[in-house]
């Protein structure tokens, strides 16, 4: 089956189409996805420059029926949207029906705000003068999108673009589109106005390329590499008119595993911060560092819950760890795994092609011990099931190491130390922080970003998202 794009008011199918495949099993088609060009573009950011000035001043309470109408939608479509989800990313159908879930909520969450948008009031330094403050949509957002989270991250961004106002041309990552078509489909029929939400499918150097460098677009959020996002900000910042920019990029995400942790607290954290989900999470904990008290013990039960994580096809239930993403990610893991061996860590367990009934990209949970903080693996994001353990000598050094790092979305500490944890909340150089829990799994209204290599740009998710999707007004009224 083929899904066009959405362009104004149209479905327009695309010149060429593109068949998204099922890591779980390659000989499967999920489907022919349209692959948009330049001048799809065009016609998006033309359609949604028509649509803003209405749509700007629509009621919020029009605004948040339709986000509502949507919620409620992508919810009941629950298990129909999760097994898409496996079927097109990879992650397993329950961590699928959690992620559907998720958009569910932000896009109730966002709905509520877009009644919740309030001014400020007050008097002005000059007698009889009054000042008010209030926010107002950006204009024409740019969405673009990764492949790791195909629902949720769409939802996290587009609903607050639409809540405050904004009109939207979205292109999600060339590799999962379905979700991303689906979730377009839903929130049109749910009431949007044409030319509010646009999507143009493609590749990044394309379609993405040809978005942040459209004149009528004023801003971009996007999430994805750190290459890529530091295009994307030289591009927006080189254009006229300057693009306003939000960047959510890699982690090299630590877990700093101390002497008095809990141990079974300490390698839950690690089997799912640095495992579930493939690794293939931003938050993912690539780095666990641990003292030298529990780092034999902590390695020994970490190893036997690696041996019970089963990989597997995404759909079978009784699969822990879906195949990585495409053969290209599976090359990236496999050639840091040879770079980790080569640098001197220690293999203890994974990091080899796995033969499954169907064929995919099955990779067996990769564990290095033995590893240093300056090792290419400790350094660069993989973004796949590879984890190293760098062993300190105590909280301090600990500390030190997991804030040498380019990175800084998510931190985890596990000890039983009120003292230790304190200090490593307000120490780790890193956005979010995490007592005795993995360093991914975050909740919908909050804060969400990093500092460093991880973020550029206000953060995403919760009433801060107003900071990105809004400009501010000062008015002064005599
Ligand atoms: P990517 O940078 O390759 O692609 C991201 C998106 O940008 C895709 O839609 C792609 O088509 C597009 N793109 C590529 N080149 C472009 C260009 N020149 N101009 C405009 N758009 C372009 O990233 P990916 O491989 O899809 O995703 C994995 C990365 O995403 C990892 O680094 C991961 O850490 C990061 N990520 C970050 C977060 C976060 O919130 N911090 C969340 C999830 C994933």
């Amino acid at each position: 089956m083929s899904f066009a794009n959405r362009i104004g008011d149209e479905w327009r199918a695309g010149a060429t189409t593109r068949p998204n495949i099922n890591p779980s099993d390659t000989t499967e088609v999920v489907g022919d996805y349209a692959q948009g060009s330049a001048l799809d573009v065009a016609d998006a950011v033309a359609a949604a420059r028509e649509a803003f000035p209405a749509w700007s001043r629509s009621a919020p309470m029009d605004r948040h029926a339709i986000l509502m109408r949507a919620s409620s939608e992508v919810a009941a479509r629950t298990e129909e949207l999760a097994t898409l989800l496996a079927r097109e990313e990879g992650k397993t159908l329950a961590d699928a029906r959690g992620e559907v879930g998720r958009a569910a909520q932000i896009l109730a969450f966002f709905a509520a705000e877009a009644v919740r948008l309030m001014g400020e009031t007050g008097p002005s330094i000059r007698p009889g003068v009054t000042v008010e403050v209030t926010r107002e949509p950006l204009g024409v957002v740019g969405v673009i999108t990764p492949w790791n989270f195909p629902i949720a991250i769409p939802a996290w961004k587009i609903a607050p673009a639409l809540a405050y106002g904004n009109c939207v041309v979205f292109k999600p990552a060339d590799l999962v589109p379905a979700c991303a078509w689906a979730l377009v489909d839903i929130l049109i029929r749910a009431g949007l106005p044409p030319g509010v939400l646009n999507l143009v499918m493609g590749p990044g150097s394309q379609v993405g390329q040809a978005l942040v460098t459209a004149r009528g677009v004023d801003a971009v959020t996007f999430t994805g590499s750190v290459g890529t996002g530091r295009g994307i900000a030289a591009a927006c910042v080189a254009g006229t008119p300057m693009k306003k920019v939000q960047l959510e990029m890699g982690g090299k995400n630590p877990l700093l595993v101390l002497d008095d942790a809990d141990l079974d607290v300490a390698v839950r954290a690690a089997l799912d911060g640095a495992f579930f989900q493939t690794g293939q999470r931003c938050t993912a904990s690539s780095r666990l560092i641990v003292t030298d008290g529990i780092h034999d013990r902590f390695v020994a039960a970490l190893t036997e819950g690696m041996a019970g994580l089963i990989v597997g096809h995404a759909l079978d239930p009784a699969t822990r760890i879906g195949p990585v993403a495409d053969a290209g990610q599976l090359a990236t893991d496999l050639s840091y795994i040879e770079k980790g061996r080569a640098e001197g860590a220690r293999l203890v367990t994974g990091g080899e092609i796995l033969n499954r009934p169907t064929p995919g990209h099955y990779l067996s949970p990769a564990l290095f011990t033995d590893a240093s903080n300056t090792m290419t693996i400790a350094r660069e994001e993989i973004f796949g099931p590879v984890a190293c353990v760098i062993r300190v000598r105590d909280y301090d050094e600990g500390l030190t190491v997991a804030n040498d790092t380019d990175f800084g979305l998510s931190a985890g500490i596990c000890t039983t130390s009120l003292k230790h944890a304190t200090h490593f909340r307000r120490n780790v150089e890193a956005g979010m922080v995490m007592i005795n829990l993995p360093t991914a799994g975050v909740d919908p209204h909050v804060p969400f970003g990093g500092r460093k290599g991880s973020s550029y740009g206000p953060r995403e998710q919760g009433s801060h998202a107003r900071d990105f999707y809004t400009t501010v007004k000062t008015g002064y009224i005599g």
